[in-house]
């Protein structure tokens, strides 16, 4: 399958969490999700939109202290998890790869690039771009 990328570009926090519960209308149950871009490009913006959009009613937060935050929703468990400061990625990952139902749910990564080697080969990949005062440029690349 050709690859499909899509770009939004956004000038407030909320048009990011808004695109992102754009593209988690289009994702499929099982999907990983992961989000590039430097700190405060809007990672976990995007990710809260996702969330949001997968039907949860928590806002999600920044899981970089806690590395994973889970939101139970209608469309099954957002595992929302964020390897900025995982150091032994693998364990982690191997956990939280468990825990996603491939047919129900949703799991986010922040800082997937951090391990490229653990992704997925048909994981959705998003970069968040800093591209001027409030503005981001965002690729999608599913
Ligand atoms: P990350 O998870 O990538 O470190 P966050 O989503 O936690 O980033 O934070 C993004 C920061 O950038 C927030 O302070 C937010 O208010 C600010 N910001 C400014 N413009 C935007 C935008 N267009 N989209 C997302 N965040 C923005
Ligand atoms: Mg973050």
């Amino acid at each position: 399958m050709a690859a499909r990328m899509r770009t939004f570009e956004t000038s407030t926090p909320e048009e990011t969490v808004a695109s992102g519960e754009a593209l988690a209308a289009m994702l499929p149950p099982g999907s990983v999700v992961a989000l590039q871009g430097d700190l405060g490009a809007g990672k976990t913006h995007f990710a809260r939109g996702l969330a949001r959009g997968w039907g949860g009613t928590e806002e999600a937060t920044s899981p970089t202290f806690a590395l994973l935050h889970e939101y139970e929703t209608p469309r099954g468990k957002v595992l929302h998890l964020d390897l900025y400061r995982a150091n032994d990625a693998e364990e982690i990952w191997a956990a939280v790869h468990d825990e996603l139902d491939a047919d129900k749910g949703l799991l986010i990564v922040e800082w997937a690039d951090r391990f490229p080697s653990l992704l997925p080969v048909d994981a959705v990949r998003v970069a968040i771009a800093h591209t001027g005062e409030g503005r981001r440029t965002i690729t999608v690349d599913r």
